[in-house]
């Protein structure tokens, strides 16, 4: 099979200016996509969309703030006449504690960068790519192996990407209709500023810490590697994958590692 192309597609990256989405915005650029970088930190969205490749470029955007999000889908319309793809990878992972401890202001935030953040991307992408002709398109959102299983973070971020994973199923479901496909790309660890904050450690020690309790072992995850799958659900080769949450995490939610590890597998 050969790698997939964007060519000619027009492509918005929320938080676009680091880590997952930063690499997501240069392999989709440089796989013929005019990507939009959008984020909150300027500096490092500029530098991102400059280096990503001919004609992309940074907005800046909150996506806690509709009327931005809006404005961004908006923006990259007006500029470049359609939108293609909305990659949603915004997210944060905030210390809310432990269940008993938790701050509900601090889950507020948590929920209003990664799934309401999300559900406006959504929402708006959406409508950009069925109100034109023939409809179609991809929104790909990065979830998390916390959409799936408790125990890879706190409640208030396990609980935000469960929520965004049926926020991507309902709208896969109601999108069909308009030729939308609507999918997730669901990483296990892999170090970036988000990451490496909560655990308090640089990224070298973050993958030190991680790998020894991948199931796949030979590999360490990197952002490129969620780039890659990212790139398969926004092309034409996934032209009938809808509704699905592609996993990246070396098969760790496929298994019980402490049942593998019990019985010496
Ligand atoms: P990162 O911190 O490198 O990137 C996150 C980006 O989101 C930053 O550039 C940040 O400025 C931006 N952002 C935060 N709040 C925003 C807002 N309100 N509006 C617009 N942009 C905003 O972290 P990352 O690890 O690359 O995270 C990207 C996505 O991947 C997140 O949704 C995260 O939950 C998810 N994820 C990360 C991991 C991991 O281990 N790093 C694992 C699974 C899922």
């Amino acid at each position: 099979m050969s790698k997939p192309r964007l060519d000619g597609k027009v492509a918005i990256v929320t938080g676009g200016a680091s880590g997952i989405g930063a690499a997501t915005a240069r392999l989709f650029a440089s796989s013929g996509a005019t990507v939009v970088v959008a984020d909150i930190q300027d500096a490092l969205g500029e530098a991102v969309a400059a280096s990503a490749g001919p004609g992309c470029t940074y907005v800046r955007c909150d996506v806690t703030d509709e009327a931005q999000v809006e404005a961004a889908v908006g923006g990259a319309v007006a500029a470049h006449g359609r939108l293609d793809v909305m990659v949603s990878n915004a997210g944060v992972l905030l210390p809310t504690g432990s269940v008993m401890e938790m701050d509900l202001a601090e889950l507020d935030r948590v929920m209003s960068v990664n799934f309401r953040g999300a559900a406006a991307c959504v929402k708006h992408a959406a409508r950009a790519m069925a109100s034109r002709g023939g409809g179609g398109g991809s929104i790909v959102c990065t979830a998390s192996v916390a959409s799936l299983q408790g125990g890879f973070g706190p409640a208030s971020y396990t609980a935000s990407k469960h929520a965004l994973l049926g926020l991507v199923r309902a709208a896969a479901g109601e999108l069909g209709r308009h030729g939308v496909r609507v999918n997730c790309v669901s990483p296990s660890g892999v170090a970036t500023p988000l990451s490496c904050a909560i655990m308090g450690v640089g990224p070298p020690e973050l993958e030190a810490m991680t790998v020894p309790h991948n199931v796949l072992r030979g590999k360490v995850l990197r952002a490129e590697d969620v780039a890659e799958a990212a790139l398969f659900l926004a092309s034409d080769q996934a032209a009938f994958v809808s509704g699905h949450n592609l996993v990246v995490d070396g098969a760790t939610t496929a298994v019980n590692p402490a049942v593998l590890h019990t019985l010496g597998l």
